[in-house]
């Protein structure tokens, strides 16, 4: 008899945005004509740079030719491609050797395989709200323990995020093994500084623990005291690993490509004590588990750092931007208490009269038939906050918050 691995039962059936879709779907079935517009989409909206697309169209063409077709690519990534990765952070004045720089197929994808190179006893610090996938693929590798009555997790240090703390993330006041941190944070939109940053790359250094950095929205960062990368920090080779995606940056959710960093220096430790640099590990995996990532999409990467696909790739992000601060000034406009948006395309805000998540959610939707992502479904302290993102057309973000305007001024109780 096969067994199952029953951990995978105890995350929820459905994935939390499927969830909206369901509800989405209901509203549809009963008003089939009415234009929805969605400003919680977390997935980008404009079509590829120009560069990149014809990156592409030469590499199929390469790919059609005997003498220049390509099979597998190597494990790590394509020197071409992680060469201008190196380039791009030497201007942060940041020095990696070429070793530490594993191209993936995107950030989720690595942030539930780090997992499996770590022991299962550590402890795992969350912050509450954040991205699901950190506290699911704990939940389904094994290590979370037990849900308790207040939906937490036994084994999973939360780490406080709330209006108290402007929504940044506190350090955890017992000894934690592995931190998730997500800066810019996803739903929040809100940042953790250098000197800020710097006090989490202090408490890993000194409990001998490990964060996992998950900088999807560097591309964003817009203050010149808030890092596009945790290795501005000094000390944070010795304990952060840092991914990365262009998903975000350069509109590749369908395409799939992005890099993790394992700095040569990060230790991890056996039961006896024993060092063992975290690479090594990840070498052994990734040369088992994958192939790498297709030559075409590789090229498409490598298209982004020439001078086109940089300046195409700042001005989409100036575009998404631009929607953020619309909604950011509208809703503050508005009243309503914000945060993000500003080193970051998320918008989190308070929702009216401490309702629910998703009981504004249901407001927005049947009333301005605009969707919004209910905080609930980042973590608990989510609950009675929404997040709109900047990632919806120029057209439809301006459509959205004229609804919401009027909605407001109509019944002044937003
Ligand atoms: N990390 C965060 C914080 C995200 O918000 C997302 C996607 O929305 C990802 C990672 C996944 O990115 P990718 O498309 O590279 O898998």
């Amino acid at each position: 008899m096969a067994l199952a691995n029953e951990n995978y039962l105890k995350t929820p059936e459905i994935y939390c945005f499927d969830e909206i879709e369901k509800r989405v779907n209901a509203y549809k079935i009963l008003h089939p004509s009415s234009k929805i517009i969605r400003l919680g989409v977390g997935d980008v909206t404009r079509p590829l740079p120009n560069e990149v697309v014809q990156a592409m169209h030469k590499a199929i063409d390469e790919m059609s030719r005997a003498e220049t077709f390509r099979g597998y690519s190597p494990p790590k990534g394509y020197d071409f491609l992680i060469d201008k990765i190196l380039k791009d952070y030497r201007s942060l004045g940041v020095m990696l050797d070429k070793e530490t720089i594993f191209v993936n197929d995107g950030a989720k994808s690595d942030i539930g395989n780090i997992g499996h190179i770590l022991g299962r006893d550590n402890i795992i610090a969350i912050a509450d709200p954040v991205y699901p996938v950190y506290e699911n693929a704990t939940i389904m590798s094994g290590r979370a323990g037990m849900i308790n009555d207040d939906q937490k997790w036994s084994n999973v240090v939360y780490l406080r995020c709330t209006a108290e703390t402007d929504f940044i993330p506190e350090l955890p006041t017992e000894k934690v093994d592995v931190i998730y941190l997500c800066n810019p944070n996803n739903p929040t939109g809100t940042v953790l500084n250098k000197t800020e940053l710097k006090r989490w790359v202090d408490y890993a250094i000194e409990h001998q623990s490990i964060i996992v950095y998950d900088g999807a929205y560097q591309a964003y960062v817009n203050e010149a005291n808030v890092p596009r990368s945790i290795y501005e920090i000094k000390g944070a080779k010795k304990v952060a690993i840092e991914i990365r995606t262009y998903s975000k940056t350069a509109g590749f959710t369908g395409l799939r490509c992005g890099y993790t960093i394992f700095p040569q220096e990060l230790m991890v430790y056996t039961k006896l004590g024993d060092e063992v640099p975290l690479i090594k590990l990840w070498n052994r995996r990734i040369t088992n588990y994958t192939n790498g990532v297709s030559y075409v999409v590789q090229r498409a990467a490598e298209a982004i750092y020439s001078r086109n696909g940089k300046n195409e790739t700042q001005d989409l992000v100036e575009y998404y931007m631009t929607n953020a601060s619309l909604i950011r000034n509208e809703l503050q406009s508005l009243g309503f208490e914000v945060y993000g948006g500003i080193s970051s395309p998320y918008i989190w805000f308070k929702t009216p009269d401490n309702q629910s998540s998703w009981k504004f959610f249901h407001q927005l939707l049947y009333e301005n038939h605009v969707i919004g992502t209910p905080g609930i479904v980042f973590g608990n302290s989510g609950d009675g906050y929404m997040r709109f993102t900047g990632f919806s057309s120029r057209e439809d973000t301006i459509e959205a918050l004229n609804r919401i305007r009027k909605g407001f001024i109509n019944t002044k109780e937003y």
